[in-house]
Order: structure tokens, then C-alpha cells, then sequence
């Protein structure tokens, strides 16, 4: 998931939102001047409105704070943290590394849900303080607006302590049976099963209760349920690699006769007389010192057709020093993370300063593939 829009750093971690939050932001305003409009329509419509705007964009820095609460775990294990992204359905916190240990596995995930459960309770307590009954009907726009958030913050900690992935009770569980059994994979591998089970039995009850009347709120429910059966089948599937994947380094899979090219070649002739001609689809540009740079189809694609004659490799390369590499020695998953998370194809294999050679997500997938043919 990557921002749309950039909302600020926080040390470091870039905070930004996904087109998606929008729209669900839209819908938060519209339901909770709905609610605020049944309890207490004397207020008038002028008091409701910002009264929502405010509520929601309240909620929208508490689920920030949840974040940022995973976030500085995470670093303070020494595991980098680059974003925060809100989108439709909560936050995430991207955490570039996994945990090594049980522990600050459990600390990663358990962070979360105290950090709402602590928003919520501070947001009733002082709703109280401000002279709410608990339990009554608020009486001022301010109360309101706490208990509101006190409850929505405790509904967002209770439904994050659900055993399963990928909420953050799926990490806790994990960590549970991680310490148990000393078995990393077998605990990912059971916190992915039991997330999947919870997503069916969301998709199952939404749909219940969809057909039964329910509106909106139910496909709501079956929606949910089934981004999480997504979330908990990617990280299952992303488990069983990590099985297939331990104990191989990206010297072990790299290739290291890279086509190259002068920085001075034509577009049209590389088109023309290596990458169709070879089947190479990713060309070290190098000059008189060394490798510069790299082309791939991606970056052909950036030029207009007519323009290739036109146009010389120097024109269209990404630099180096623009690139993500690797060094041999790092894991293959490491690798393959990545490229994924860059959304690039391959990675050139740096070593003291020398390009050794690229590994591609091409060739781990075939790798992975072949080994599940050979069932190793
Ligand atoms: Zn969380």
C-alpha cells in the first residue's frame, strides 16, 4: 500500500494517506452527523457538521498514534519502519524487516491495541471529568465527541486483539506459539489458518446478515471480511516462500553474465538488435569506467515510440545511483521484499563497489516453482 498524499515525517517515517481513506472518510462525516443529528437535533446543523468533521479527523490522528505506537516498537528493535499509510479499512505501518524473536514479535503486535485501548479510556475519562454519567446520553457537543471516540478507540483495540493476520492479534498469537514451540513458521503459518477462518466467518455473517436486512452494514461486514482473507492468504503464501526460501542468499540465484551496452547505443538498435534478438530483457549501461546504469523494457516504455531513433541509452537509463541493489551474502527473500516493495523486476548485485552481477524476481520464482514441482 503507498500514499497518495504526504501528510508529514514523524523521525523519519513518511505519514500519508490512500485515495481510499477518502471515501471512507466521507462516510464517517455523513454517519456520525446522522448520529450526532438523532441524539441531539436541537444543536443545530452548523454545530453537527463540525462536530463530525471533528470527531472524524480525531479518530484519524488516534489510528495515526496506533500506528506510530507499532512504528517505535519496531525501531526501537532495530527494525526500520518507512510509512505509515491510512487507508479504507485502518492503518499500516510499513516494517521493513520481520522480527528475529519471539518477543518483540509479541511487543509489535500487543503495542497496538494498548495504544487504542489507552486513547479510549483517556477520551471516557475525561468525558467523565467534563461531567459525563457513564453510560448517559452526552450532554454537551465536546462530550459527544469523546465518547465517541472513547468507544470507536476500545471497539479498535478489542477488534485488533482478534487471534488472526493480519490484525494484531494474528502477531501476538504468533508470538505465543513462536515461544511455545520455538517454531517460527509453524506459528506464522497458524496465525495465517486461523486469520483466514475469521475472514470466512466475517464473509459468512456479513452475507447472513445482508440477505436478513441488515443494508449497507452487512456488505460492509462481507467487504471486510474479505480484505482480510486476502491480507491472511498473502501472508500465508508469503510464509510457505519463506519456508521454500530459508538458507538461500542472493549469490546462490543471481545471474552474473548481464548483458551490456555502451551509454552511446541508439533506443531503436537495443530494441531492435538485443532485447528482441536475445530475449535479455535487462541491459548494465556502462562508459568508458564502468556500469552507469540500467535499462530495462520499463524504461523503453517511458519514451514514445517515435522518439527511439531518436533517443540514446544515456537518455533513457536509470542511473545507479537511483537504484536499489544488494550485496551477495543477503537472503533471497530479502531480495525478492524488495523489489516487491520498489516495485521493480530485478536488482543489481553490488559488492565492494563492483556490480557482480542481477538478480530477478524472475528467476526466485523459478527457483520457488521448480522446488515445488520437485516437492523439496
Ligand atoms: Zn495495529
Amino acid at each position: 500500500m503507498r500514499s497518495n498524499f504526504l501528510l508529514g515525517r514523524v523521525k523519519g517515517i513518511e505519514i500519508g494517506v490512500h485515495y481510499s481513506w477518502l471515501i471512507i472518510a466521507v462516510l464517517i462525516v455523513l454517519s456520525l452527523a446522522s448520529y450526532f443529528r438523532e441524539t441531539h437535533v436541537e444543536w443545530g446543523g452548523t454545530v453537527i457538521w463540525l462536530m463530525a468533521v471533528a470527531a472524524a479527523l480525531l479518530f484519524f490522528v488516534s489510528i495515526i498514534v496506533h500506528e506510530l505506537s507499532h512504528a517505535l516498537v519496531a525501531m526501537q528493535s532495530g527494525l526500520p519502519v518507512s510509512s505509515i499509510t491510512l487507508f479504507a479499512l485502518g492503518g499500516v505501518a510499513q516494517i521493513e524487516k520481520e522480527a528475529d524473536n519471539a518477543r518483540t514479535e509479541f511487543w509489535l503486535g500487543i503495542i497496538g491495541p494498548i495504544t487504542s485501548a489507552l486513547i479510549g479510556a483517556f477520551c471516557l475519562a475525561t468525558a467523565v471529568i467534563a461531567g459525563w454519567e457513564f453510560g448517559g446520553t452526552p450532554e454537551t457537543p465536546l462530550i459527544a465527541i469523546l465518547v465517541w471516540l472513547g468507544g470507536i478507540n476500545i471497539g479498535l483495540a478489542i477488534f485488533n486483539m482478534v487471534p488472526g493476520f493480519p490484525m494484531d492479534g494474528g502477531r501476538v498469537m504468533k508470538a505465543v506459539i513462536w515461544r511455545l514451540t520455538g517454531n517460527e513458521s509453524r506459528a506464522k503459518r497458524w496465525a495465517s489458518i486461523i486469520g483466514q477462518m475469521i475472514a470466512v466467518g466475517f464473509i459468512v455473517l456479513g452475507l447472513l446478515a445482508f440477505f436478513s436486512g441488515a443494508g449497507f452494514g452487512g456488505l460492509w461486514i462481507a467487504f471486510i471480511g474479505w480484505f482480510l482473507l486476502n491480507s491472511a492468504r498473502a501472508s500465508y503464501v508469503q510464509s510457505d516462500m519463506a519456508d521454500r526460501l530459508r538458507n538461500v542468499f542472493v549469490r546462490d540465484l543471481m545471474s552474473r553474465d548481464c548483458a551490456s551496452v555502451d551509454i552511446r547505443t541508439n533506443l531503436q538498435g537495443l530494441v531492435d538488435e538485443e532485447m528482441l534478438r536475445t530475449g535479455q530483457r535487462c541491459f548494465i549501461v556502462t562508459d568508458g569506467t564502468g556500469p552507469v546504469g540500467l535499462i530495462t523494457p520499463n524504461e523503453v516504455r517511458g519514451v514514445e515510440r517515435p522518439m527511439w531513433p531518436m533517443k540514446t541509452a544515456a537518455d533513457v537509463m536509470r542511473p545507479f545511483e537511483t537504484l536499489h541493489t544488494t550485496t551477495p551474502e543477503r537472503p533471497a527473500l530479502e531480495a525478492l521484499e524488495i523489489m516487491g516493495r520498489e516495485d521493480v523486476n530485478q536488482l543489481p548485485v553490488i559488492s565492494n563497489g563492483d556490480l557482480l552481477g542481477m538478480i530477478s524476481r524472475d528467476r526466485i520464482i523459478r527457483y520457488l516453482v521448480t522446488k515445488q514441482e520437485l516437492n523439496i
